[in-house]
C-alpha cells in the first residue's frame, strides 16, 4: 500500500454543549477513494472541515499531512495541495465559470480550460457567472475548481446533491479519475451511488 499523505487521529468536534464529531481515526492514501456516509447531523462536513483546515479539532485531536503534501498547517495549503469542495459550494460570485475555474490554477499560466468545462457539462456556461447558472451548476464549477490544479488530496462535501442521476455519475467519474491519476479524494456524501467508485466507505452513524 501506498504511504499516507493525511492523517487524522482522534479528532473530534464539540460547539458549545453540541458534540459535532466524536473522535474519529483516519488515514488516506494516494490513489484511493473513500467515501464518508452518515445521517444528516452525524459529523460528515464537519470532519471535511476539519480535515481542510478550515475548523480546528478539539485538543487531542491531530491532522497531519504527510509528503508530498507540504509540512505546514492544512489552512496554509494551496489549490494544488488541496482542492475542496465546501457544502456551500462558495464560487466568486463577480468571476465567470471560466474564471472561478482558473482560479484554482493561479499563479500557473492560464491554459485551456476546455477539456475541463466539457468534462463537467459546463460549456455552455463558460462566460456566465454563477448567478446566471443553475445550482447544480455552480455546484459542478466547485468541483472542477477543486480538480483544476490536480491536488494531491480532493476532500468534496456532498458533490452531487444538486445533480440528476447523469450528471451525478459525471461528477463522481471526474472524482474518481483524479484518484487513479494518484490523488487522494474523500467525499462526503448519502448517495448510495457514490459507494459504487468508493474503494472504503466510512460510517460515521457507527
Ligand atoms: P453532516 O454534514 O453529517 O450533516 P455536520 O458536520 O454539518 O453534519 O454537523 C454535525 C452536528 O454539528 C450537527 O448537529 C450540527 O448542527 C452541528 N454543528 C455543525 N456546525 C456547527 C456550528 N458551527 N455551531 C454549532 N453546531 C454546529
Ligand atoms: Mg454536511
Amino acid at each position: 500500500m501506498n504511504s499516507p499523505v493525511l492523517t487524522l487521529v482522534d479528532v473530534a468536534k464539540t460547539y458549545g454543549d453540541v458534540r459535532a464529531l466524536r473522535a474519529v481515526s483516519l488515514t488516506l492514501v494516494p490513489g484511493e477513494l473513500v467515501v464518508l456516509t452518515g445521517p444528516s447531523g452525524s459529523g460528515k462536513s464537519t470532519l471535511l472541515m476539519i480535515a481542510g483546515g478550515w475548523e480546528t479539532p478539539d485538543s487531542g485531536g491531530e491532522v497531519v499531512p504527510h509528503p508530498p503534501l507540504p509540512s505546514l498547517p492544512m489552512s496554509a495549503m494551496s489549490w494544488r495541495d488541496v482542492g475542496f469542495v465546501p457544502q456551500s459550494i462558495s464560487l466568486l460570485d463577480e468571476l465567470t465559470i471560466t474564471d472561478n475555474l482558473a482560479f484554482a490554477r493561479r499563479p500557473r499560466r492560464a491554459e485551456d480550460l476546455g477539456s475541463l468545462l466539457e468534462a463537467f457539462d459546463l460549456t455552455k456556461f463558460a462566460d456566465r457567472t454563477p448567478g446566471e447558472v443553475s445550482r447544480g451548476e455552480q455546484q459542478r464549477t466547485a468541483v472542477g475548481r477543486a480538480l483544476v490544479a490536480d491536488p494531491t488530496l480532493v476532500l468534496a462535501d456532498e458533490p452531487t446533491s444538486h445533480q440528476d442521476r447523469r450528471r451525478a455519475a459525471m461528477v463522481l467519474a471526474n472524482l474518481r479519475q483524479a484518484a487513479d491519476r494518484g490523488a487522494a479524494v474523500l467525499i462526503a456524501s448519502h448517495d448510495p451511488e457514490s459507494r459504487d467508485y468508493a474503494d472504503r466507505t466510512i460510517n460515521l452513524g457507527d
